[in-house]
């Protein structure tokens, strides 16, 4: 089981044929684990990082922020009417689109590797050593981004926008109540008109309150 073992190929010669063979499957073995796992963390769909990745990260990111005491934000994000899409133009046409945003959202170089397709429609962000302000930053340039790009089908141009609710490891004390924060701040962003940004009331600013609501 020691992976890190190799045989010596010196002595005795008549070995050295069989000591390079294993020599090399143990390297293929090690390769194909490494290969496995990154499978079980992508969604097959987006090659974004799945729900198991994020799930995770997220653990990760608190160990952080419980040893080192570092900023952590969470961003969800759901793509607005979805369901119209499917219904107008088919659920295959549906799947170019959610391709479509997780591309936008991963071509961020402050989003890269830290977006995760986390339901359907549903994605999540992970941004460590960031406070609410920050995120908003990201989130807003996410949200324009997402909004200014189209999906081609049938030969037209489809578009659509994304709510963003935002939640920080300042106010919430455990991954499930981070999660739960950030959820019930998109839930408020899809009440206040969809396409737009919503921090965790606990999680803004005193002096941010007037720019609750951007988009
Ligand atoms: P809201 O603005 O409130 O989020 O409305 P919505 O229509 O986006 O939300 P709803 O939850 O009603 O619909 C989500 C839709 O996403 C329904 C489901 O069929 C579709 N969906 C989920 N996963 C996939 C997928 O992998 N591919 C496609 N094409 N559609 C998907
Ligand atoms: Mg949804
Ligand atoms: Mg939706």
């Amino acid at each position: 089981g020691d992976r890190e073992h190799r045989i010596e190929v010196r002595i005795p010669p008549e070995l050295q044929h069989a000591a390079t063979e294993f020599n090399r499957m143990i390297r293929r073995i090690n390769e194909t684990e490494k290969a496995m796992e990154d499978l079980a963390h992508r969604d097959g769909l987006t090659q974004l990082l799945n729900r198991r990745a994020f799930d995770e990260a997220l653990l990760e990111g608190f160990a952080r922020v419980q040893r080192h005491g570092e900023r952590l934000a969470l961003l969800m994000l759901d793509i607005d009417h979805f369901k119209k899409i499917n219904d107008t133009y088919g659920h295959s046409a549906g799947d170019d689109v959610l391709r479509n945003v997780a591309r936008t959202l991963a071509s961020d170089v402050r989003v890269f590797d830290r977006a995760f397709r986390v339901g359907g429609e549903e994605f999540a962000i992970l941004l460590s050593g960031t406070d609410a302000v920050a995120a908003r930053q990201t989130a807003e340039r996410l949200r324009a981004n997402v909004a200014a790009k189209s999906t081609t089908i049938d030969g037209g141009e489809v578009s659509v926008t994304i709510s963003i609710g935002i939640a920080t490891a300042a106010q919430a004390p455990a991954p499930a109540a981070l999660v739960k924060a950030a959820d019930a701040a998109l839930y408020q962003a899809k009440r206040d008109g969809r396409n737009r940004v919503v921090v965790s009331d606990d999680a803004a600013s005193p002096t941010d309150s007037m720019s609750h609501v951007a988009g």
